[in-house]
């Protein structure tokens, strides 16, 4: 097949030609990714690109949307359906425009947002001070115990003392259950708001793998594309009329422009894989590969924060090691195998250098990797940090990985 890009931008397309090869040659362990299907894939190449469509289905500021609002309605159907609710906008562009669509719908500028500490898990738009969400409004911080886990009593003890005008409950780097109900108890008695951000773990609420936000939470937002595996973007959802009405006003006109009907087309195809019976058993397999890659890599004498894992993610503590998280991404990279050095619980090093890794088995498990495969990478990753230094041993290893990978091809090409 012949692509207009190969004649017109042969630059670009080379590139991207060696990142299909890079997906397909290595492994994929970063917890925030995952590969989305051919299907999504489709949908956000697609004419809809073209469309402006200022508005929502059947109240648009241009002509010519009779079917972007037929794809954007259903878009919506399908995510109240995933999710249980009543009320859903799927144009947040990002996960980060989600959030932040929500503080500027609910609160005023100098009000008070409690979240989860970004070196504790917590996300950049929890009210850090690098972000828009910790210099528009006063953020506060809970955080983890040395155990790895949230005391609840703490959250409590400080929303009490702060009197926020939102909690904001989820994360980026927990391998835990978050007591939802508990939150909510918090919320109400100080007075706040509830908003889950299930970013991460969306893809296994969907399929009852994980706690479900909702009756709690007032509103919950997520990505589309992390264990969801959908296209990339955000969603709002929430029981209460009224504030999804402030949060739809909030998203357009207030932050966004024309949606991306591309991507919400794409949002809806993903959220119709969500919906099959077979999502539940693709769930279910991430949470044991996770599983077993922890259980690996305690054997091999490793420490996994709050010992073990809930959930997609996992976080490998290199306290007791000679070496830094830097160092460690650094050689599993070398290795074939991507991971992101992250902070754990009593870090001693810089957010740059950090003593941990964070591990994800979403990616992976999409490209059809079980047991008997996760065990096999556990362990080249546990062999890779015992040669730390040895960058013949991670060539080595990298031929292996690439021959292994083979065997499990996500996309036969780059374009759909
Ligand atoms: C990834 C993530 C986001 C932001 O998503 P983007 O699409 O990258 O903007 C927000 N919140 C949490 C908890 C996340 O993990």
């Amino acid at each position: 097949m012949e692509y207009a890009i190969q004649q017109s931008d042969k630059e670009i397309f080379e590139l991207i030609n060696a990142e299909l090869h890079r997906q397909n040659t290595g492994l994929e362990m970063i917890a925030s990714e995952n590969f989305t299907f051919p299907s999504v894939m489709e949908a956000m190449g697609s004419v809809l690109t073209n469309k402006y469509a200022e508005g929502y289905p059947y109240k648009r500021y241009y002509g010519g949307c009779e079917f972007v609002d037929r794809i954007e309605e259903i878009a919506i159907q399908r995510a109240k359906k995933l999710f249980k609710c009543e009320f859903a906008n799927v144009q947040p562009h990002s996960g980060s425009q989600a959030n932040g669509a929500v503080y500027a719908a609910l609160l005023k500028p100098y009000d008070k947002i409690l979240g989860m500490d970004l070196s504790h898990g917590g996300h950049l738009t929890h009210g850090s001070k690098v972000s828009s969400s910790g210099q528009t409004y006063q953020s506060f911080f809970y955080g983890v115990e040395l155990d790895g886990k949230i005391n609840y009593d703490k959250v409590a003890y400080i929303a009490e003392i702060v009197k926020p005008q939102i909690i904001v409950c989820g994360f980026s780097a927990y391998s835990r259950e978050l007591d939802f109900k508990r939150f909510k108890e918090i919320a109400t008695s100080v007075n706040a708001l509830l908003m889950g951000d299930i970013a991460h773990v969306a893809g296994l609420v969907v399929a009852d793998e994980y706690p479900n936000p909702f009756p709690y939470c007032d509103i919950v937002t997520s990505t589309t594309h992390k264990t969801l595996r959908g296209p990339r973007g955000g969603i709002i959802l929430t029981n209460n009329e009224e504030l999804a009405s402030k949060i739809n006003k909030s998203i357009f006109p207030g932050i966004q422009g024309g949606p991306l009907m591309h991507v919400i087309a794409a949002k809806a195809v993903g959220f119709s894989e969500n919906l099959k019976p077979e999502w539940k058993i693709y769930a279910k397999n991430v949470k044991i590969n996770a599983k077993i890659i922890a259980e690996v890599l305690m054997q091999r004498g490793y420490n996994i924060v709050s010992g073990g894992t809930d959930n997609h993610l996992l976080l490998l503590s290199l306290l007791d090691k000679p070496f830094s998280g830097k160092e460690a991404d650094k050689a599993l990279g070398a290795s074939g195998i991507t991971v992101n050095k992250n902070t754990v619980p009593g870090e001693i090093r810089s957010p740059f250098v950090t003593s941990g890794v964070r591990i994800g088995s979403a990616a992976l498990t999409s490209r059809g990797m079980k047991e008997t495969e996760f065990k096999y990478i556990a362990n080249k990753i546990a062999d890779v940090l015992e040669h730390i230094n040895d960058a013949q041993f991670h060539s080595k290893t990298k031929q292996e990985i690439e021959e292994f990978s083979k065997n499990f091809p996500i996309y036969t090409k780059a374009f759909f």
